[in-house]
């Protein structure tokens, strides 16, 4: 599946997310383009709108300049493949009509450090799991009871809850620091302030490729065909507010202020070959939840955090090989009751947490609940994330010499307002 001689004739960084095999998608914008569709190879993007122009699609033209790759994406996979194939094929052919005509050339690659990437898809409606069981173990071990750290349903069901769309953004933006309810441990009365333990949570997120009608199901079998790629998530989490607010109905205003995804869809596709074992899930699942073959990802996932004005500290790496769940599981459970699914929708794995202590995707772990702070190269000491702090997700999958990655999820938190 992996043919490791396919080369581009555009130079790229062996270290580059944006190998040959990639050919993610994203819209951009620049001093003269309001939003295109594009591709992106090593250092550069590849205009699609304008790329179009030479006819290389048979796609109405338009499609690669609206805001948003919903109506791309909408085309189904037949058609978004084939744009792929195609880019893959221009990119590699040494006499494709791309490397001949200069102006085209010209108009069709920027410099990714040139432009400014805007959000690839709007998203309708936004689910959060709860899927690795390192991390659902840490939780349970931490809140309730280490010989009991999983709830009773966790081994039968992807656990999930409805987060919110209106906040999700891409990387690079900031957000003010929440506030609301908490409820201090000395005080029979909850207080009102800002939040003082603002935390990550290490994530994947994949993306609705195909609707469906209420009262259809996908199964785990077909659960491929309406997954049309995947982004990297910061799932921002209020553990102060979240800790008094979640009893009964689970997470509310501690996770819906803010969330940031990096701005380049991988396609499934091009994750293809990177898919792994998963666990050995004990005890049987419901025969809807049951899958054969490898279906989990490697997906190398690395957290930084940089105080102001300092560098950048690698404070975790975990691996979304970890999940206990599929994507195909938590889509096949997430319609098993008919509810429909648009495009464009978006479905976040849950932080992903490995059983060492150094793959841990939250700061609520790494920190272990405040009892082991994490110590930075300025000499200062984490918690829970500062004011002026920027979290970088990377992540990148890497075989036989194959590099296909996501590019950087960045998010910076300011005071409160
Ligand atoms: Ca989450």
């Amino acid at each position: 599946m992996l043919n490791k001689n396919l080369k581009s004739w555009i130079e790229v960084n062996p270290k580059s997310d944006f190998s040959i095999h990639n050919i993610p998608f994203g819209i951009y914008s620049d001093k003269t383009v309001k939003h295109h569709a594009c591709s992106a190879i090593g250092d550069y993007i590849i205009d699609l709108y304008e790329l179009e122009s030479a006819d290389v699609f048979d796609l109405q033209r338009g499609i690669f300049e609206e805001k948003t790759l919903n109506s791309f994406i909408a085309l189904g996979k037949t058609v978004t493949n084939s744009v792929r194939q195609k880019l893959i094929e221009l990119l590699s052919d040494e006499n494709s009509i791309l490397k001949r005509d200069e102006a085209l050339y010209k108009r069709v690659f920027k410099k990714q450090s040139e432009v400014q990437m805007l959000m690839p898809v709007h998203v309708g409606d936004y689910t959060d799991f709860y899927s690795s069981i390192d991390h659902a173990t840490n939780v349970g071990t931490m809140f309730r009871d280490p010989n009991n750290a999983l709830l009773p349903n966790w081994k039968h069901l992807p656990v999930g809850y409805h987060g919110r769309a209106s906040s999700i953004r891409v990387s690079g933006h900031s957000f003010h620091r929440p506030k609301g309810q908490q409820k201090p441990a000395d005080s029979e009365l909850p207080v009102f302030g800002a939040c003082k333990n603002l935390d990550i949570e290490l994530e994947t997120a994949f993306i609705i490729g195909k609707q469906t009608d209420m009262g259809e199901s996908v199964s785990v079998e077909k659960a491929d065909e309406y997954i049309f790629g995947m982004v990297l998530f910061n799932d921002w989490s209020a553990r102060d507010i979240q800790t008094w607010e979640y009893v009964p109905l689970g997470p509310f205003l501690a996770k819906n202020f803010a969330s940031t995804i990096s701005p380049w869809i991988v396609t499934l596709e091009a994750l293809e070959p990177f898919r792994v074992k998963g666990y050995m899930q004990e005890p049987k699942l419901l025969p809807y939840l049951q899958y054969n073959g490898d279906k989990n990802i490697d997906i190398k996932l690395d957290v930084y955090l940089r105080p102001q004005n300092g560098t950048d500290n690698l404070i975790c790496s975990s691996n979304y090989k970890y999940m206990y769940y599929t994507m195909e599981q938590q889509l096949a459970h997430h319609t098993v009751n008919g509810c429909n699914l648009n495009v464009g929708d978006m479905m976040a794995s849950g932080t992903i947490s490995g059983h060492e202590p150094h793959e841990y995707g939250s700061l609520l772990e790494l920190a272990w609940r405040g009892t082991k702070p994490i110590k930075l190269n300025d000499g200062t000491e984490r918690k829970f994330v500062n004011d002026h702090d920027t979290i970088t997700i990377k992540g990148y999958c890497e075989k036989d010499g194959v590099r296909v990655g996501f590019g950087e999820c960045v998010g910076t938190v300011l005071p409160v307002k």
